[in-house]
């Protein structure tokens, strides 16, 4: 039998964005850097599920809440957050404990139990095997449920696709429907009452109709269109200035270094990135965390690790510049970007003594501060020297061409 293939909601974001973005990811399970508003989003999402938790009776105080988030927080360090500094992770941490007052005091008096917080669903269909996790479900009465998922990161409006996906699993799921039937022993169907995105930091609801079956349908045709394409191996890049910009894949992709990946797969196997362990996986650190670095050390690094572009800047540049003036081509187009062979004047002092004594000579001392390559380049090129003195000067310079590349984003 044909094992279903593994999906989600994330995963078809990923496929979308970029199928070779999916394939390092989900083929080769080379996993990503960590990445802050993940780990952001992550605490929020416990904290809530500790809120709204259905088996207990009371709801915690603000001040149980806040403390329940302190210990979230508190177990990884800023790097295994995916925070550049512990003064940006500090700024992550005040901001969450913001969200939760606010929260607070805007939601406290009208707090009432779901049907379920963060239930993960695994859905056996139409050859898939959709795995997600509903952050909080609601029982409307009469067999309708009320859909909410969390939201942490800076964008408030969105559309309502991740929640077409969610539409389908809750009136689909048996495990849902008996859910349901436990509270209600009546209902026959379940189905989707209402659904909303709640934008935690702005204390925003977008809320949206149950979508008609049409548009369900449709939806549903494009994710078994990217399964379809996943079974046929299909995962050809398509690069972009955003999700290149923030690929954690770049170093591998083909798109950047001309040919098909072919190293180690499986995780671990990615050496400059780190697995991520969701918080709930971790069990609390029992040796101390490792000391914050110094902000000296991070300095050295970040100046160690400029050097070491701007040689392999210059390494590239060197080996483009070959590659042209072998081939005679004066531009040539990789996939994004274009490079461009021209030449550059420059000239050489010949006899750095006689230019002084000439320039004094001549009464251009005052115009150059001393008598280097570029300021005599710029008196040769100063409308108001006259003709006969840059030809004086012509003999004691001597001119050369070097190449000079221009790489440019095409349009
Ligand atoms: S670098 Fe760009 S093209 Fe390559 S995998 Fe990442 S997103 Fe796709």
């Amino acid at each position: 039998m044909v094992k279903n293939l593994s999906f989600s909601y994330s995963k078809l974001g990923m496929y979308k964005e970029c199928p070779q973005k999916y394939k390092f990811r989900y083929v080769h399970m080379l996993p990503e850097k960590p990445k802050y508003y993940f780990a952001f989003g992550t605490a929020l999402h416990a904290v809530m599920e500790f809120i709204f938790n259905p088996q207990r009776p009371e709801f915690p105080s603000l001040a149980e809440a806040l403390k329940f988030f302190d210990s979230e927080w508190s177990k990884t360090t800023f790097e295994q957050k995916g925070y550049a500094s512990v003064e940006k992770e500090l700024e992550g941490f005040a901001e969450g404990r913001r969200i939760l007052e606010t929260y607070y005091e805007k939601n406290e008096s009208s707090f009432i139990h779901p049907l379920s917080v963060e239930m993960k669903s695994t859905l056996e269909t139409d050859g898939l095997s959709l795995v997600s996790i509903l952050d909080r479900m609601d029982y409307l009465g009469d067999g309708k449920i009320k859909i909410l998922d969390y939201k942490t990161g800076k964008t408030v409006q969105r559309e309502p696709t991740q929640l077409y996906m969610y539409q389908k699993v809750v009136e689909t799921s048996p495990v849902i429907k008996a859910l349901v039937q436990s509270k209600d022993p009546s209902v026959k169907e379940v189905r989707v009452g209402e659904m909303s995105f709640y934008h935690l930091p702005t204390l925003t609801e977008l809320k949206f109709e149950r979508a008609p079956d049409k548009e369900i349908f449709t939806f549903w045709q494009g994710v078994l269109d990217v399964a379809d394409n996943i079974r046929a191996g299909k995962f050809d890049p398509t690069p972009g200035e955003t999700q290149c910009k923030f690929c954690d894949y770049r170093n591998l992709c083909p798109v950047f270094t001309g040919k098909e990946y072919d190293g180690p797969s499986g995780y671990g196997a990615h050496k400059k990135v780190e697995a991520v362990v969701p918080p709930a996986l971790k069990k609390p650190a029992t040796v101390p965390a490792p000391l914050p670095k110094s902000e000296t050390d991070e300095l050295s690094e970040k100046i160690d690790r400029l050097g070491e572009l701007l040689d392999e800047q210059h390494r590239l540049e060197q080996e483009i510049i070959a590659l042209m003036q072998k081939n005679k081509f004066a531009r040539h187009f990789g996939k994004v970007f274009t490079a461009e062979l021209t030449e550059e004047e420059k000239i050489n002092l010949t006899d750095e003594e006689k230019v002084v004594a000439l320039l004094e000579k001549l009464n251009l001392l005052n115009k150059v501060l001393a008598p280097t390559r570029t300021t005599v380049a710029r008196l040769l090129d100063d409308d108001t020297v006259s003709a006969q003195d840059k030809a004086k000067l012509q003999v004691l310079v001597k001119k050369l061409k070097t190449p000079r590349l221009i790489v440019e984003k095409q349009l």
